[in-house]
């Protein structure tokens, strides 16, 4: 069992998670207003994976990653698909969550709604207009930013870099240009509104993460996640909310680097792979997990078809290893070289969650065990890629070559059938495709030529 370090964007230090401390985690989900993207899956996988890392080292880990379901982008869209916005804000929701289904992760233990949490936001709202923390004015509710002596202290902005990026509109009811909407009033053209104290509207986005986070996790928990984009204003704006109304909230901040396109230079129909489903359509699930942990999370993420090729290559190669190598028991102590390497791979996770490194490691043993027989080496390397959710790579029954598979057997009826020609046919054809067709008591198996 190790003790987990964890890089926090709000100290500039590496933290560690106290062994026998519950790890409460809130991550922010994504806004559904179209099909997500990517980028949006990056904090998905990296945050899945972290809490399944954590539950294997026998820490008590939950996740939380909520869906923004009421939000401006959310009625612009709805009305440009002329739905609804709530029908529309359910069907991306459902999108979302099929989306993310197809990443073969398993789902966070609680994903609330901001539509569903509306009575939590509320109290918090009302509680820090009471403590003089946030003003009323015009239907609309505003957190008074100089009232929060450590504002900007996450993002180190001084004041004057700072902007809200809130609607014009709302300047004239603010008391500062540095405060922000903790509540909307309801505006002609919006098809949704909550009631309120204040009159009926609806939630500023920030808020909503500050009152989902506390409802789930309380009012003091580990660790708060999301992309770096989120760290000025929406992070910020989070923790003078929650910290002002006199709650702990997060001790922990952590915080991914983004998906970078270099979309000038994809082509129409490379650009689509953007999306997720397009991207785990074409390359596989696997694929697309393993190039999302193929940087540090803290690091950008440069992104587009070489990438992905990339991505798909080193799956194969993974794929490959369980073709050649047979799972199953053995006697005695695994080759030492399979401890070393298993325990530097865990290693690398605890140390600030460093999957590239981690990979690397499961890669060696591969290249290893290829060469020559390591004892254990295909059990660790199953197990290693259980906890990066890629062990489906280990039944190479799922998908891979399928085309080479097909192959193999058609060729295998051919020499049931004693049609000894077609079988030597077929075995060319895979040779040309870089097949080799190896004959064994267990039936004949496909394996990479050398
Ligand atoms: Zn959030």
């Amino acid at each position: 069992m190790r003790e987990v370090r964890i890089k926090d964007t709000l100290s500039g230090e590496l933290r560690t998670l106290p062994r026998g401390e519950p790890v409460g985690i809130y991550a922010c989900g994504p806004t559904v207003y179209s099909r997500i993207h990517i980028g949006n899956a990056r904090p998905f996988v990296i945050f899945m994976l972290l809490t399944r890392f954590l539950e294997s080292e026998g820490y008590e880990a939950t996740l939380v990653i909520n869906v923004t379901d009421i939000n401006d982008k959310i009625y612009e869209a709805a009305k440009d698909a002329s739905e609804p916005s709530e029908e529309f804000a359910k069907r991306m929701t459902s999108s979302y969550r099929q989306d993310t289904d197809a990443l073969g992760l398993g789902r966070p233990d609680a994903e609330p709604l901001a539509s569903e949490s509306i009575e939590g936001i509320v109290r918090l709202i009302s509680e820090l207009i009471d403590s003089g923390h946030a003003y009323e004015s015009g239907g609309d509710v505003y957190f008074r930013v100089s009232s929060f002596e450590d504002y900007g202290k996450l993002s180190n902005r001084r004041t004057e870099d700072m902007d809200q990026g809130e609607e014009a509109g709302s300047a004239s009811l603010k008391e500062s240009p540095l405060d922000f909407a903790l509540w909307k009033a309801h505006k002609e053209g919006e098809d949704t509104s909550w009631g309120s104290p204040w009159g009926p509207g609806r939630p500023g986005w920030h808020i909503e993460c500050s009152a989902m986070a506390e409802e789930n996790l309380g009012q003091s928990f580990a660790i708060h996640g999301g992309g770096s984009d989120l760290v000025f204003p929406h992070h910020e704006n989070e923790i003078a909310q929650s910290q002002a109304a006199g709650h702990p909230f997060a001790r922990i901040w952590m915080h991914n680097g983004m998906v970078e396109t270099a979309a000038e230079k994809m082509s129409k129909s490379e650009g689509n792979i953007f999306q997720l489903s397009e991207a785990v359509d074409r390359y596989g699930r696997e694929a697309v997990v393993a190039y999302l942990i193929s940087g540090h999370y803290r690091q950008p993420l440069a992104f587009g078809p070489g990438q992905m090729e990339q991505a798909a290559a080193g799956v194969e190669r993974l794929r490959n290893f369980f073709r050649l190598q047979f799972l199953g028991g053995w006697e005695g102590e695994p080759n030492p070289s399979v401890v070393e390497r298993r325990e530097t791979f865990l290693n690398a996770l605890a140390d600030d969650f460093n999957t590239p490194r981690a990979m690397a490691e499961v890669f060696e043993l591969v290249a290893e065990a290829n060469r020559e027989d390591v004892l254990g080496a295909p059990e660790a390397v199953k197990e290693m890629l259980k906890l990066l959710g890629l062990e489906s790579l280990a039944d190479p029954e799922q998908g891979g070559d399928t085309e080479a598979e097909a192959l193999l057997a058609e060729r295998e009826e051919a020499r049931a059938g004693k049609d000894f020609a077609r079988a030597d046919e077929i075995r060319d054809r895979l040779a040309a495709m870089g097949w080799e067709v190896r004959d064994s008591s267990e039936g004949a198996k496909l394996v990479p030529k050398a």
